[in-house]
C-alpha cells in the first residue's frame, strides 16, 4: 500500500514537473532533491565514457556534502585494479572515508550519487558507511538486461534503508546511463562476472 502511494506520488510529481515518470523514493518526493540529483547524475553519466576509455568499469559515483560540495568522484575499478569489490559505490565510500579520515560518515550528512542502482554488495557497503542519502540513475533491471551483470537479490531494500534512516531516490535520468552501458557492451568491453568454474 505504501509502495503504491509512493509510486502514485512519483507519477503525479513527474506529470506536474515534466520529469521522468519513473522517479521513485522511500520518502515523500522532494522536487529540489530530484532536480539536484538529475544534474549531478547527468554529469556522472557524461563522465562514464572518459572513465571507461581509461580502463574503468561503466559505473561512476560521487559523494557530496550537505552544502552541495563535491567530496569525491570515482568509477568502478574491478577490472583495472583486479578486485571484485571495487564497484563505484564502494570506491566512493572508501575515498570519502580516507579523505575525511574516518570510518563513520554519518556526522557529515553525505549524499551518494551513482549512475546505476547499487548491487547487493554495495547496499551493504552503503549501510555500513553512514551515508545518509542515495540517488541512482539506471535501475538494476535495465543494468542486467543491457550488460548481463548479476545485481544480486535485494528484497525490500528501499524499506530497509528507510528503517535505518537512509533516503533513496531511484530511476533519475536513466536514459543517458542506459545509452552509455549499451555503448560499453557494443564496444566489446569486459563484462566481469565470476566464472563459477574451477581453473
Ligand atoms: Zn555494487
Amino acid at each position: 500500500m505504501k509502495k503504491v502511494f509512493i509510486v502514485t506520488f512519483a507519477v503525479m510529481f513527474a506529470l506536474a514537473n515534466n520529469v521522468s515518470a519513473k522517479v521513485i523514493s522511500n520518502e515523500k518526493i522532494d522536487a529540489q532533491k530530484v532536480e539536484t540529483a538529475s544534474k549531478i547524475i547527468a554529469d556522472l553519466q557524461k563522465d562514464m565514457q572518459s572513465f571507461t576509455e581509461k580502463g574503468s568499469g561503466p559505473f561512476v559515483a560521487a559523494v557530496y556534502d550537505d552544502k552541495g560540495n563535491l567530496v569525491v568522484k570515482v568509477a568502478n575499478s574491478v577490472v583495472n585494479e583486479k578486485c571484485s569489490n571495487n564497484h563505484a559505490e564502494m570506491n566512493a565510500i572508501k575515498a570519502a572515508e580516507q579523505k575525511l579520515g574516518t570510518f563513520d560518515l554519518a556526522p557529515y550528512n553525505l549524499k551518494l550519487y551513482v549512475t546505476a542502482e547499487p548491487c547487493m554488495m554495495c547496499l551493504g557497503g552503503i549501510m555500513w558507511s553512514g551515508i545518509k542519502e542515495v540517488y541512482y540513475g539506471v535501475p538494476s533491471k535495465s543494468v542486467e538486461e543491457i550488460t548481463g551483470f548479476d545485481e544480486g537479490f535485494k528484497p525490500h531494500w528501499f524499506k530497509e534503508f528507510k528503517k535505518r534512516g537512509i533516503v533513496v531516490y531511484g530511476n533519475i535520468e536513466p536514459e543517458l546511463g542506459e545509452q552509455e552501458l549499451t555503448r560499453y557492451v557494443n564496444n566489446g568491453k569486459k563484462i566481469y562476472m565470476p566464472s563459477r568454474e574451477s581453473l
